[in-house]
């Protein structure tokens, strides 16, 4: 069993509307905008990344907004529903709050007794907001008080058909079975960050999700370093999983692969972090380009919609 992984990373999905779905994340949730960049492998289309004040591993949502994009339909083999943390007693404020800026899908459950806002994103993408004791800081600076704040993602849900397979990789992974309710099981890693929890939600009869705009297109998950990472890999190959070479995304190194119930797992450094091209104070502000795309930057500055700040 690995002990290097030690939560959520960052969960990247797919949007329809890049303008769209920055004033949703920065405006509506209060989330910062850290980086404004493009999607490495298809450089038309942004990357755009939201986290708390420095990106922090564990907190960071990002998109790759494919503009008109049609939206895709839920269903097994794929990320559900992602979760973000926020202070216990802050479910009314946030169901007020979601309300006054017409946010869909607006309900409240409890699971493992814990109270949740359940909502969607501007693409239908399938949201809740869990109250939690939690001590991250949050970031304030788009208008939602410190007393409410997101603190960073708390949990994920995998829809899957079997889970058995992907419960077993997730303890190869370096978690613990927690606690089973209803047709959801939880898993948590312990020593982990604070974005430790993954539920596994098995539906038998559900249909195959398509992916499209609203749909989760991969979960990352955060170790230490590239040392860290290294390990991770050998020890998944050694298993049989197909894992790509560590590739370089500038914030972050990153390695891939498929899981059996279907989901594209991401393994993804801590280091460097967001301030490696703009310093803490400016993050997410201009559009960085990667070294080996810079040369488009004045086409992708034209063509690229811009963004509010
Ligand atoms: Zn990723």
């Amino acid at each position: 069993m690995l002990a290097q992984i030690k939560g959520l990373h960052h969960v990247t999905s797919l949007a329809s509307d890049a303008r769209d779905n920055n004033a949703f994340f920065t405006n509506v949730l209060g989330l910062r905008r850290v980086k404004k960049t493009v999607n490495f492998d298809a450089p038309d289309v942004y990357h755009l990344y939201y986290g708390d004040e420095a990106g922090t591993p564990g907190t960071i949502m990002t998109y790759f907004p494919f503009q008109n994009a049609a939206r895709g339909r839920p269903g097994a083999g794929e990320v559900g529903r992602t979760v973000f943390s926020v202070p216990t007693g802050t479910s009314r404020a946030w169901l007020d709050r979601l309300a006054t800026f017409e946010v869909a899908g607006l309900a409240q459950d409890v699971r493992f007794g814990q109270k949740r806002v359940l909502f969607n994103g501007p693409d239908g993408d399938v949201f809740a907001l869990v109250e939690h004791d939690d001590d991250r800081a949050p970031w304030t600076g788009n208008g939602v008080s410190a007393d409410m704040a997101v603190r960073g993602f708390h949990s994920a849900d995998m829809r899957l058909r079997d889970g058995a397979k992907t419960a077993e990789l997730l303890q190869f992974m370096g978690y613990e079975k927690d606690d089973t309710e209803g047709s959801v099981t939880r898993y948590i890693v312990p020593g982990g960050n604070a974005a430790n929890t993954i539920d596994l939600d098995v539906n038998p009869t559900a249909s195959a999700a398509r992916p499209g705009a609203g749909s989760v297109h991969h979960i990352a998950f955060a170790v230490a370093n590239r040392a860290r990472q290294l390990e991770v890999r050998e020890a998944l190959l050694d298993t049989g999983y197909q894992v790509t070479p560590v590739i370089d995304r500038d914030y972050f190194h990153a390695i891939y692969f498929r899981t059996p119930g279907g989901v594209l797992f991401e393994v993804a450094t801590n280091e460097p972090g967001f301030d490696r091209d703009e310093d803490t104070a400016h993050l997410g502000q201009a559009l960085k380009l990667p070294g080996q795309h810079e040369h488009l930057r004045a086409r992708l500055e034209s063509y690229l919609q811009p963004l509010e700040d």
